[in-house]
This record gives C-alpha cells, structure tokens and sequence, in this order.
C-alpha cells in the first residue's frame, strides 16, 4: 500500500517485477509520488528539478490534460473501433504538422507498435526483409525492434537482416554523399546476405547514439540512400518530437527532408500510452489490400483527448518557439562550463535535448548521482553511456536553466579529488 516504506517496496518490486530486468533509475531508486511543471516530489517531500522526463512534454500533472482525460473517462472510453470525432481530429491535426504528402495517421499505443506498424507497411510495398539503422540507435523493445536497436545488442548479437551505418559524428561523415555512400554500402552487404532493406530508421535526434546535431546534409544522404537501395527512409521522433527541438514540433523538417515514414510516441498523450506512423496514403492503400490494421486501445477517445489537449497546450503556450530560446541558454551556460572542465567536454544540441561528453562512464555515472543528490534528475546515454543527456519538459525556462546549470557546477566541484 502507499503507507509501506520505501525499502520494502523496493524488495517487493524486485521479488514481483523481475528484479534485474527492469532496473530503475539512479542508485537510490526513487518513489516519486507527484509532479507540477518541471519539478517532481518524493515520498519524503524533497523536490527535484526534471530534467529528463520528455513523455511530460507540457509539465507533470498539466491540468488542461488532466481535465480533458477525466472528462473523457467520465463520459465513455472505448476500444477503437468506434467513431469518434476526437480520434479524427488528432488525425487531421497531425497531419496537418507534416508536410506534403504525409496525409495518413495510424494510430499505436507506443513508439515500438508504430515502428513495427511502420516495417509492416514498408515490407508490404516494397518486399525487403532487411533493415538499415544507425550504430548505437534504439527503436524499441518487441524482439525485431530490439534487433533493430543496435545499442543494445549483447556482445555477439548481429542479427543477419540487420545493416549498420554511422551516426554524423565526425565531420566527414555529414556530407549528403559520404552519408548516401555509406547506406548504401550498408544495403550492399544486406543484399549480399540475401536480405535487401526494406526500411531505413533513424532517431532524427540521434538521441541513443549520444545526442547529435545533424545538417541537413546529412538527412539527404539517408533519404538519397535508402531510396537508391530500395528502401523507404523512416524519420523516428518518438524521442526527440513533440516540438522539443522547435520552433516546429519535428525534427526532421529543419532538414528540409521528407521521409517516407515517421513515428511518434513518448510524449504524444503526456503519459497516456500514445504512438502513431505518419505516412504517405498510398503505403497504407497498399497493405489494405491484404491486411487489416487494428490495436485495442490505440487512440481510444480518451487516448485522443491526451493527444488533443497536448496539441492544444503546445501551442497555447508557445512551447516549441520557447525550447529554442531556453535550449540556447542551456547549450551556452553548458559550453561555459565545459570549458573551465576537466570532466565535461563537447556539449551538443538542438532545442531542449543537449548531450554533454563526461570524460568517461565512471565519471558520467558518479556525476549523475550527485546531481540526485542536489535535486536534479538527469538521465545518461550514448555508446559508452558517457554522454550526460537533458531532455526536460518544455515548460523550462531559463531560470530552470540556470538551477540546472549552477547544480551541475556544485556537483562536479564535489567529484574533483
Ligand atoms: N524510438 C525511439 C527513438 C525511442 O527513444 C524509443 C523509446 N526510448 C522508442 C522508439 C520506443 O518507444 P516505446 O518505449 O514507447 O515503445
């Protein structure tokens, strides 16, 4: 019950959830037990500032959000297969996001249904059975998309029908062409294994692969690369959408691109399990032709009206114009920092997902738990989990921004020896 101490929840959830499987966040596992805005309370009273939950896209416990679901749920709440005018509208709105041609919403209950939603499509039209994806990326958790997550493939793992290519780290990766090159070399080696691609996916954020800020060039060259492989080219924004990067709510359009595919979820219903694909008509017109598409509770109406008020409190309130500005002030208070560091090196960004390189995982992972310790909650990622990542609701502002900061400077004074 909520009155048991914080220890024996721990040992209960360890003895019925698997313990090992499903590790939580931080040493000291933490019971938040309420949200408002970027802060976030524990059992205990003591608050913290988020900076890293992205499905809290509009702020913990957004009350237009709160209200509009609840109405809902008093109302009716149904699986989808009804009509319902709030499930249309999102669709439309959705759409109306994308650009040209992007005109179809299919409607999942996480970022891993709309990626495997996506494959279907995709394998369906064109007959591939392999895939492309960036080293280091994550799509997912059912067993194909865990395959497509090359950062987390055990040692040993390489599945067959799976091709690698490098995320724009280095400078001479970021041209269209040296880009295109290596998809295609890619999509040549799949081919060769008797696996030509089907799809190429990738976290328009670079998110997994440790946070990277890629040129237009470099979505070209994955677009110009897929399509001469014979592949559709599938923008993932389930981590880095929603209007985090702005001013625009993806990603992918500040490239100029237009993908064949793209995925949504994480903060699509703030926390109310949400996923869609955005495709062009024409995938979906040719996968009707032998299947049907159906998921229980993918945008229920009250699903919908998450996704809706979402929508709604995104633009009220000018969140994705904002992340730019705040995410400025963050990257240059950040960059700062780092160059009177010895711990601290590159920080990288768009918006309000920034990476920062720690020295190395050691460091990264002490750093993060004296962060903790000063009430900050951040999160790791990258191929050696050294990468520092910040990925806070979009309600930040630049005084979020410089608690954030002036913790960060506390903490790594108390890791120097
Ligand atoms: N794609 C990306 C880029 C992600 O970051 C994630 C989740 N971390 C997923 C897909 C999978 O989403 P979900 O956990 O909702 O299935």
């Amino acid at each position: 019950t909520s009155s048991a101490p914080w220890s024996e929840v721990r040992e209960r959830r360890v003895a019925a959830m698997g313990g090992p499987v499903a590790p939580l966040f931080y040493d000291e596992p933490l019971e938040i037990v309420r949200g408002e805005g970027a802060w976030l309370t524990d059992a205990s009273g003591r608050r913290y500032l988020d900076a890293y939950n992205n499905v809290a896209v509009v702020g913990h416990a957004d009350p237009t959000v709160a209200q509009r679901v609840s109405r809902q749920l008093r109302t009716v709440n149904t699986h989808s297969r009804y009509l319902h005018p709030e499930v249309v509208e999102l669709a439309e709105r959705l759409a109306a996001t994308m650009p040209d041609g992007l005109d179809t919403v299919l409607f999942t209950t996480s970022g891993t249904e709309a990626n495997e939603v996506a494959w279907r499509l995709a394998t369906e039209l064109n007959g591939g059975t392999g895939a492309l994806v960036v080293e280091h990326s994550y799509h997912g958790s059912t067993k194909w998309m865990a395959d497509l997550s090359s950062n987390e493939w055990p040692p040993g793992h390489r599945p067959s029908a799976v091709g690698t290519f490098r995320a724009p780290i280095r400078p001479a990766d970021l041209s269209a062409a040296a880009t295109g090159e290596q998809v295609q070399a890619a999509a040549r080696m799949l081919a060769g294994a008797g696996h030509p691609p089907a799809l190429l996916l990738a976290d328009s954020g670079f998110t997994s692969e440790g946070v990277h800020d890629a040129p237009a060039s470099y979505f070209e060259g994955l677009l110009a690369g897929a399509h001469a492989a014979g592949a559709l080219y599938l923008a993932d924004e389930v981590q880095v959408g929603y209007g985090r990067t702005g001013p625009g709510l993806w990603r992918f359009r500040q490239s100029g691109v237009v993908p064949d595919l793209v995925t949504l979820g994480k903060p699509m219903g703030a926390g109310y399990p949400m996923g869609a694909v955005v495709t062009r008509r024409e995938l979906v017109d040719h996968f009707a032709g032998r299947y049907e598409y159906f998921s229980t509770f993918a945008a229920t109406p009250a699903a919908a009206a998450a996704g809706n008020a979402v929508l709604d409190v995104l633009e009220d309130r000018g969140l994705p114009e904002r992340a730019v500005i705040t995410g400025g002030h963050l990257v240059e208070r950040l960059r700062a920092l780092a160059a009177d560091s010895d711990l601290l090196g590159e920080v990288r960004g768009t918006g309000l997902v920034v990476g920062v390189d720690v020295v190395d995982r050691p460091t990264a992972r002490r750093l993060l738990q004296a962060l903790v310790l000063r009430g900050v909650l951040a999160g790791l990622t990258g191929r050696d989990g050294a990468v520092l990542k910040v990925r806070p609701p979009l309600v930040w502002d630049e005084t979020h921004v410089d608690v954030f900061v002036d913790c960060l400077e506390r903490s790594l004074t108390s890791l120097a020896p």
